[in-house]
């Protein structure tokens, strides 16, 4: 029997990197052919990432995946446009070498099958090219996101659309792959700036050229977006989600030396669905004054609430890593923990999948980052949107509007160091936060129910995504190059 190897490169960004794991699972699970050697870029300064990644050895017990961890780059921490971008390219000669040592190890029974590269590395399909071996992408976020970035590159490229020129407007903009017209506003500040977009859109007509993209959607949640995928343009599509790390391996801090069972205590002492939580993803913080907004908010509406509050990157034009506080309180209003203290818990880094399993958690303030918004539908918690950055703005709208499965407390608020929204006031938060928590029964709760079953059921023996992956492996083995 022949093996085929896949070589995964993805970026360290916890939303990147879990995901590619989980895929990588999922293929060797599903075929004995199949084997992966997940290559690991570092981040000099990303403690999250490396807690993540230094368990992935013990972990992941499967043996035909491999994690090969590269060398650290000194690339600096200062946020320029380019900063991901240099950092891939500066990764590029490391990945090369692992795979040369790769293909010099292989026994004779060991095909190299190709790359399954992150979206924002397609300028390693070269590697792949040299070597004569097929590129993959694996896309983190949505079949609509996808294909808007189809959409715009064409605009930007045969039709001399400036992208630039949609910041600021109020124009609604038609996309194939959504049903409703989409307000510039919520598209992402990567295309709104003059220095990143040219770079961001080269990775949609990279994405053309390899032989599929891996979408970690399902096609019950986004059928219009994804048909309309191929009109694009894009080569062949494979929905294969939601791929999730639910097992407990997902990085569970420690807090307080207990991983998380303080919060799960707490939680079981909490009636059924009657507490919010605020989670704002593995870049989210937000500024003191806000932080005092949000606190006179949560306390106003009377609502249990579990708060992941998390503090800003210690020196302004750095790379945005929060941390956890030793003590919330110096930046909470004075008291408030005191008061709250029967009602609400305020933590640092979340067991996010495990809280949003909980049957006491009635609703979730997020960010709206991809993989949140997924656990979120795998475990039928209604959410109320608060984007902060990357795609999260246009998540927001889909969910909302597109989809109607969340609430709105803002889609288009922003704040990433390209472009940054005023702060929202504790009415707004308030209004959001009651409406999300005093609606249950609503149409998008219900909603929000039956594509959590539909969710579940994609990816069980004859599901959507379940046969996705299997035309897949199909591909992957038939595109195999000829030795
Ligand atoms: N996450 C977590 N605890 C936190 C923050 C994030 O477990 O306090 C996990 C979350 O469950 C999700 C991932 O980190 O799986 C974040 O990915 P997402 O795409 O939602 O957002 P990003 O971090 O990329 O902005």
């Amino acid at each position: 029997m022949t093996h085929a190897e896949l070589v995964f490169v993805p970026i360290p960004a916890i939303g990147h990197l879990i995901s590619m794991v989980e895929m990588a699972k999922l293929l060797v699970d599903r075929d004995p052919r199949l084997s992966v050697t997940v290559l690991i870029m570092k981040l000099p300064f990303d403690a999250d990432v490396d807690s993540y990644t230094n368990s992935l050895a013990t972990s992941v017990a499967a043996t035909r995946i491999r994690f090969v961890h590269l060398p650290c780059e000194n690339i600096g921490t200062e946020i320029l446009g380019s900063f991901l971008t240099d950092f891939i390219e500066s990764n590029k000669p490391h990945v090369k070498r692992a795979v040369a040592e790769l293909v010099d190890s292989a026994s004779s029974t060991q095909q190299l099958a190709g790359f399954v590269l992150d979206m924002v590395c397609t300028t390693m399909i070269d590697l792949a090219d040299e070597l004569g071996v097929p590129s993959y992408v694996f896309f983190t976020s949505s079949a609509a996101f996808l294909g808007m970035m189809l959409h715009l590159q064409l605009l930007q490229d045969e039709h001399h659309v400036n992208i630039t020129e949609f910041k600021d407007s109020a124009s609604e903009l038609d996309f194939p792959s959504f049903t409703n017209l989409l307000p510039a506003k919520v598209l992402p500040s990567v295309v709104l700036t003059k220095e990143s977009v040219r770079p961001f859109l080269e990775h949609a007509k990279r994405m053309r050229a390899t032989k599929g993209i891996i979408v970690n959607t399902f096609d019950e949640l986004e059928p219009h977006a994804v048909r309309s995928l191929a009109g694009l343009g894009a080569p062949a599509v494979y929905p294969v989600g939601p791929i999730l790390s639910l097992n407990g391996e997902t990085k569970e801090k420690d807090i307080d030396g207990h991983r998380g069972d303080d919060i799960m205590e707490w939680l079981d002492k909490q009636p059924p669905s009657s507490v919010v939580f605020l989670c704002f993803g593995s870049r989210g913080w937000f500024g003191e004054d806000q932080v005092k907004q949000m606190a006179c908010a949560l306390e106003r509406s009377g609502h249990r609430f579990l708060w992941s509050l998390r503090r800003p990157p210690l020196s302004k034009g750095q790379v945005e890593i929060p941390s956890d506080y030793a003590d919330p309180a110096e930046v909470l209003p004075e008291g408030f923990l005191h008061r709250t203290a029967s009602v609400g818990k305020v933590i640092g880094w979340a067991p996010q999948a495990a809280v949003l399993a909980h049957r006491a958690i009635g609703g979730f303030v997020s960010h709206c980052g991809w993989n949140s918004t997924l656990e979120s539908l795998w475990f039928g918690v209604r959410v109320a949107t608060w984007p902060l950055r990357a795609e999260q703005q246009f998540n927001a709208f889909e969910l909302v509007v597109e989809l109607g499965l969340a609430t709105e407390i803002k889609m288009d608020y922003r704040r990433d160091f390209r472009m940054e929204s005023g702060i929202l006031t504790a009415d707004e938060i308030e209004g959001g936060i009651r409406k999300l928590m005093e609606e249950a029964g609503s149409e998008s709760w219900k909603k929000v129910k039956e594509v959590s079953e539909k969710s579940r059921k994609a990816l069980t023996e004859g599901g959507s995504s379940y046969l996705s992956l299997g035309r897949l492996i199909d591909d992957i083995l038939n595109n195999m190059p000829l030795i």
